[in-house]
């Protein structure tokens, strides 16, 4: 089903709805000429009916999500949910899209993060995806822990690009129950290069120690060469037994990028490696 409204009438539409759990459910909400403020009437919880549980079911039992922000061909703010992280950016079981609210993406995005765990069941969430572009500054307005705190069960982290990665990385070293099974955290950076040290960085606060992640993964536009992940503030306050490194073009967190790879490259370079680092 497809949906193409202004964003102040979706809701009252999709609450008088009953949708199996296979449905497919694509909605495109316009902000232009709305009286939509995020900060007052939510984002995704403007557009989601109260009663979702049984109009649209298949997006409480979502188990991937994909949070997409930023000035880019797809529309400024998205947010994809399924049962197939392989295929969130494809084929998802639903999408919401809101196409003009480039203006209002600090705000929107900011509000939209904490909504997250209220539109999915925690027991269901173990794919997350947050590729948020470098220009949307979050700096104080996202409550990372709030964010994140009830989804106990996420597995997977992706996450991005570096200002958003930070906030996100700062909140796990700090909040080490936050995602309590994490086993992949998955950094989409643009310009991770430009504050590595030549040496390791002490963690931010000694008394906390770094937090222990079993995999990291570095995605980058620019494969020039790896970069020497001790020698950065994120890096300083995360522990991997190796980190590894893959080159792909993402249109939200590399806007930055000049250099264009084939789409699904997965190209790994050699470059120049630093002890501790494995490039795979
Ligand atoms: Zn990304």
């Amino acid at each position: 089903m497809d949906v193409n409204e202004t964003i102040e009438d979706i809701k009252f539409f999709l609450h008088h709805l009953s949708l199996p759990e296979t449905a497919q459910v694509f909605i495109v909400a316009r902000v232009a000429d709305a009286m939509w403020e995020a900060a007052n009437a939510g984002v995704f919880l403007s557009i989601l009916p109260d009663n979702r549980q049984s109009t649209l079911p298949m997006v409480g039992q979502s188990s991937a999500l994909r949070l997409f922000a930023g000035h880019t061909e797809e529309g400024a703010l998205s947010l994809m949910g399924g049962s197939d992280a392989s295929t969130l950016s494809s084929d998802p079981a639903w999408s919401i899209l809101l196409p003009d609210c480039g203006d209002l993406l600090e705000e929107s995005t900011s509000v939209a993060l904490e909504e997250l765990s209220q539109l999915v069941a925690p027991s269901s969430l173990t794919h997350l995806e947050l590729h948020i572009a470098p220009r949307i500054l979050l700096f104080d307005s996202v409550d990372w822990q709030a964010v994140l705190r009830s989804l106990h069960c996420v597995r997977i982290m992706v996450v991005g690009s570096r200002w958003a990665a930070e906030g996100l990385v700062r909140a796990l070293y700090q909040h080490q129950d936050l995602l309590p099974v994490l086993e992949l955290l998955e950094l989409c950076l643009g310009e991770l290069l430009a504050e590595t040290h030549a040496g390791p960085l002490p963690v931010p606060n000694e008394t906390i120690p770094r937090r222990r992640i079993e995999k990291v993964v570095i995605v980058q536009a620019d494969q020039k060469e790896a970069p020497y992940m001790e020698g950065t503030i994120i890096g300083s306050m995360i522990e991997a037994s190796a980190y590894k490194f893959r080159h792909s073009i993402c249109s939200a967190c590399h806007v930055a990028a000049t250099r264009v790879l084939e789409p699904e490259s997965s190209d790994e370079s050699a470059g120049s490696m630093s002890p501790g680092i494995i490039l795979c």
